[in-house]
Order: structure tokens, then sequence, then C-alpha cells
């Protein structure tokens, strides 16, 4: 059975008598709008959003919340900001620092608005809210009385789950500096059950400074937020949550979840929701640069695939298997195929936790009209993108063996489009190519003689056809490594050596079949003479 709906039989258990009883399951899940949203933020969508798909579909209502958490401090600034112009606003809540184009409403959202316009792409549509909202609408009213009226409890929680021991005089909670703005400066030392004392300390963190305004003020309604763990679990209990996953950063024993579920379970008097502690998602490679930002953003990710594939990477994984991504190795060609091998077992009916996999990669909607067309292999159409003097319509129809469809054409365009933008930004040199038809390339003249009695028996056989066919040929090469006892890799290496000037190709059958059959022959014919000259 897929992962997912393992997990969604077991929420279904878990919450028999909510179902029953007709009432909503919430599912939830949230990022922090501090910068550009790096892809990995997308499996925790994915895991929540199929959930909530596959709990939809057998007809249990289900409601999936995304928060854009916009009430943080800023802590850090990203390096592709001016340092300059946002170093003043550091400590001040996100949801209140201007937008880096002057266009958003503010800082958290510009950079929400990019992230969710990739959530959408995707086909998860996640009910969206603000943490700003929350506060400001008065919603943690009582869960900020609670927790201030439970200190002393709470204290003990994060000692007995995680061995941290926060001072006596701590009241966990943070109020936005009536002076200077800032949220992640100020200390709260008293409350009287109405309003909160607090100072803006110059010291208390090293990324900032605060201004030392020292104030009395009510701590509802947006004035104050709650310390991130203990946050957590008032959102559990405010959105009555049933089901939300963490990365296995947050689920370790002792850590922030834990501590959420116990603050959660013994202040707000909740059970709390259904735990889904997933694996990393890792994008590695020599393009990427992690401390500069680059390459890994959920949407520079997005834009190399088309949705269902951009799915296929986030779902196609169980949750507790490491995701690692190399735009710049063969992940993207890959993840194609593997798409295609999806595709293929889906339309030939065979029933297994594959095809449930194809149906799931589609958005609900795409899901029930899922049609059957022809799917080059990206690294072919990768090679002939390159080729420009090849028609690549009708190398695709070759391939086909059929006529095109109009679904057929749509899909060749796209996959032109994908494998333009992968071959200019990432692609590893294996996959670039270019047919050196002026010269025969420097290293074919250097071929031995093994190699050269396999050119020549391959010039025989393609002298001897009409028609070149890259399934017969690909059966002939075969035939002639056998007779000659020829390593494979020795024989391929001469083709791709005479054509193209490297070790390696694109399946050397259908390579040579797409060649200009004159050309072809006067290539091997110049190949098997000029490096007879040398002696080997
Ligand atoms: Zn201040």
């Amino acid at each position: 059975m897929y992962w997912a709906d393992l997990l969604a039989e077991e929420i279904k258990e878990k919450y028999k008598a909510q179902i029953k009883a007709g009432k909503p399951l919430v599912i939830r899940d949230e990022k922090t709008a501090s910068g550009r949203v790096h892809v990995g933020s997308l499996r925790g969508v994915a895991i929540h959003g199929i959930i909530s798909e596959i709990l939809k579909e057998e007809g249990i209502n289900n409601k999936f919340l995304y928060e854009i958490n916009d009430f943080d401090p800023m802590d850090s600034i990203p390096v592709y900001l001016d340092r300059e112009k946002f170093l003043p606003h550091m400590g001040k809540p996100l949801c209140n620092i201007f937008s880096p184009d002057g266009k958003a409403k503010n800082y958290a959202e510009y950079f929400a608005e990019e992230f969710i316009g990739v959530i959408n792409e995707i086909g998860f549509e996640p009910e969206f809210y603000r943490n700003s909202e929350l506060y400001k609408s008065g919603k943690y009213n009582e869960a900020i009385k609670i927790v201030l009226e439970n200190t002393g409890k709470i204290r003990e929680i994060y000692k007995t789950v995680s061995g941290s021991i926060k001072p006596e005089d701590w009241l966990p909670l943070q109020v936005v500096c009536e002076n200077c703005g800032k949220i992640g400066t100020t200390k709260v030392v008293s409350f009287d059950g109405e309003k909160v004392e607090y100072i803006c300390e110059p010291e208390l963190v090293e990324w900032t400074t605060g201004c030392g305004h020292k104030g009395k003020i009510s701590p509802f309604n947006g004035n104050a937020k709650l310390p991130w763990k203990v946050e957590w679990a008032a959102k559990f209990f405010i959105l009555n949550v049933d089901i939300e996953g963490a990365g296995k950063d947050h689920s370790t024993k002792g850590g922030s979840r834990d501590i959420a579920d116990a603050i959660c379970r013994e202040i707000f008097k909740r059970e709390p929701p259904f735990n889904i502690p997933y694996e990393f998602f890792h994008v590695a490679g020599k393009k990427m640069s992690a401390s500069k930002g680059e390459g890994s953003s959920s949407r520079e990710i997005a834009d190399l695939f088309p949705p269902e594939i951009l799915r296929l990477l986030l779902l196609g994984k169980h949750y507790k298997q490491v995701i690692d991504f190399v735009p710049d190795g063969d992940t993207v060609p890959i993840l194609f195929d593997r798409f295609d091998e999806l595709a293929e077992n889906y339309f030939k009916n065979i029933q297994n936790g594959y095809k449930r996999l194809f149906e799931l990669i589609f958005s609900p909607e795409k899901r029930k009209k899922i049609k059957e067309k022809f799917l080059p292999r990206f690294s072919q159409i990768a090679f002939l993108v390159q080729m420009p003097h090849m028609d690549l319509v009708k190398e695709v129809e070759k391939m086909k063996a059929a006529p095109l469809t109009e679904e057929d054409r749509a899909e060749i365009d796209l996959r032109i489009k994908y494998a333009k933008r992968w071959l200019n930004l990432y692609a590893p040199e294996d996959y670039k190519y270019e047919l050196q038809e002026e010269k025969i390339p420097e290293p074919a003249k250097k071929i031995n003689q093994k190699q050269r009695e396999a050119l020549k028996d391959l010039l025989e056989y393609v002298k001897s056809q009409e028609f070149l066919d890259g399934q017969t040929l690909h059966t002939k090469i075969h035939e002639i490594k056998e007779r000659l006892k020829i390593e494979p890799r020795e024989f391929f290496s001469a083709i791709y050596l005479s054509f193209l000037g490297k070790e390696s190709g694109p399946k050397a059958g259908w390579f040579l079949s797409i060649l200009d059959k004159k050309f072809l022959e006067k290539r091997l014919a110049e190949v098997i003479e000029e490096s007879g000259c040398s002696t080997r």
C-alpha cells in the first residue's frame, strides 16, 4: 500500500469518533516567511496536501490550513538583500518590515507570494492564513492568558522533556516594543492579569540591540507573541489541529515537538495532533550555493519541471526516506524517466503501488482525466534540441512509429522547454553534445585495432541497409560486439568519439539512426581509414 494511504488509514482509526460525528479534521503546516523559501519546505506541503486529498477522496471532511508565519522577528538578512537597508529593521516582526521590491504589502508577503504561487501551481490548495492576523484578531488572547498563568508548569515541562532550565523569573512572551518596534529584544518581567511590564533589552540577543525602553501594555490583540515552542502548542489548541507532521529535526526525543506536545497536553488540556515525522530534502550540486541562497528555492526548482514531475519528486519517496536532489547531476532526466515508467505501468493497468502513486502525482482536478500520450525520453529530447539541423518532431514521430496526436505534440513542446532550461542552467557536461560535422574529432583517430574492426562491421551493415532503424541497429551493434568479443564500453566510445568527440552519448542504436545516412557512412569510413595510420 502507498505510504500516504497507510497514513490515512491510521488517521481514520485515530479519529474514528470525530469523523463519525461529522466534525472536519484539521490538517496544518507552516513556513516562516523570512526569505526565499527553500524547496525542502514543499515536502511538508506535499505530505499534508496529499493526506488532505486522500481523505477528501474518501469523503472525509477536512481542512488543510497553511500558515505564513509573518510575526517572527527578522533575525538574519538573506545575502541577496541589501544589508545596509535592512539592518535597522532586525528584530522587528517580519510583517512590519517593508517589502524588498517595494510592491508587496510587506517583507513577509513578498516571499510568501512566490511560495504560495508554487504551492498552487503543483495543485495543492490549502487555506492560507497569517500568524500576525491570528494575534491581531485576538485568537491568541486566551492562550496567552493561560500561558502567563502557568509559567511555573511550562518551565517544569522544558526541564523534564528537554533538560533545558529556564530562569525563575522567565515569562514566555515577547512584546512589540512601543518605542522601537522590535519584538526580538523585549523581555517581559511581570503580568498582573491584564497588562505586562517589559524592557527592551540592549543585549538580549546578539543579532540586534534593543532600545532600552521600559513599558507596560496589554499582551493581547497583537501586542505580543509567544516563544515558538509554546506558540506551536497554542496553535494546536486555538486551531484544533488534528494532523500536523514536522521535519525530523523537530521530532527528535526531547526536541521542540515533544515540548509542544507536552504543553498542548498539560497546559491546554488537549491531545496533540497526529505527527508525521518526515525526513530531509537535500539539494546539492556544484552550481548550488546554500550560502548565497542560489538554485534551491522552491521557485527555482519548480521551474525545472512540469507540476506532475515536481509532485513525483516530493511524493515518490516514503516520508521516512531522505530526498536527495542534484540538479546538475542526472536527477532531472531520471525523474522524467521515472514518470514515464509510472505512466507505462498505469496505462498497462498493472495493479501495484506505482499505479496509485501515478494517480496521486496529478492534482485532484487532473486526476479525473489522465490521458495517455506518447512520452519521448527526456534525455533524447535533451539531445535532439542540441542538434539544430534535425527535425525534432519528425524524430519523435519515428520513435513512436505512428502519427503524433495533438497531446503528443503538446508533450514534446513541454519537454523541449524543460530540456532547454535544464541544459542552460544545470546539465552536466555528459549531457552536452555538439555533432562534429566538419571534421573527424582528434580522439577518434586514436581508436585501437579492435574498435576499428567493430566500426568496419558496422559500416558494412549500414551500407547494406536502405533505411536505418534504431532498434535493429541496436541489435546489430550487440551482434558485432559478441562476434568480435569487444568490450561494450570500447565499442560505444568508438562510435561516440567518431561523431561527438566524446566517450559517451545517447543510446547508440537510436543515435546512429537519426544521423544522415550519407554522413554516417562517410564519417565511419574516414575514421576507419585515419585511425589505421596510427600504430597501436
Ligand atoms: Zn525598543
